[in-house]
């Protein structure tokens, strides 16, 4: 007990699990590497980055995977649900409308999530580049067009549609 007051006790050897709580997942920021056990600045021993305890506790584990599934799945459950109430006696119009609002949802929930997701579990040197830059990509890319031609498309041929009714009213 005497020596744990010990003013001086600072580079004594301490138990490393509860005297001072570690960061909450501890990882260098830029390349991933676990800063656990280290000190609470320094550099970043795989990559020399440089970390602070704000940086460390910036990569968050990743989600699990049904709250994944929850997070990009809801708007394919919404689809569902519109195909569900389109066939029914009456329903087809809500069914449409539902399924297209779902349709754009996809779109838009899947780059915010898989945006957020990344931001918050991936380590920057890995995101930014490589790979995974390529994937993020890929599906900013399938993302776009989706939304191109369901909310694009329509209104594109909704305003051609007018200009070609304008123009009939004109000729006559
Ligand atoms: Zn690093």
């Amino acid at each position: 007990m005497a020596d744990q007051d010990d003013p001086q006790g600072q580079s004594r050897p301490t138990e490393p699990s509860d005297l001072k709580p570690a960061p909450r997942s501890g990882r260098c920021h830029w390349c991933g590497y676990s800063l656990k056990g280290l000190a609470d600045r320094g550099n970043c021993p795989e990559c020399g980055t440089s970390y602070a305890p704000e940086t460390a506790a910036r990569l968050q584990p990743w989600p699990s995977a049904s709250k994944i599934c929850v997070r990009l799945g809801w708007p394919i459950a919404g689809l569902m649900l519109a195909g569900f109430i389109g066939i029914n006696e009456g329903g087809l119009l809500m069914g449409l409308i539902i399924g297209y609002a779902m349709i754009v949802a996809v779109g838009f929930n899947s780059y915010f999530q898989v945006r957020s997701m990344l931001r918050r579990s991936l380590p920057e040197g890995i995101r930014t580049q490589g790979p995974v830059a390529i994937w993020r990509k890929i599906g900013t890319t399938v993302c776009v067009i989706i939304l191109l031609v369901f909310v694009g498309g329509p209104f594109v041929f909704g305003v051609g549609c007018l200009i070609l009714l304008s123009n009939f009213k004109w000729s006559n």
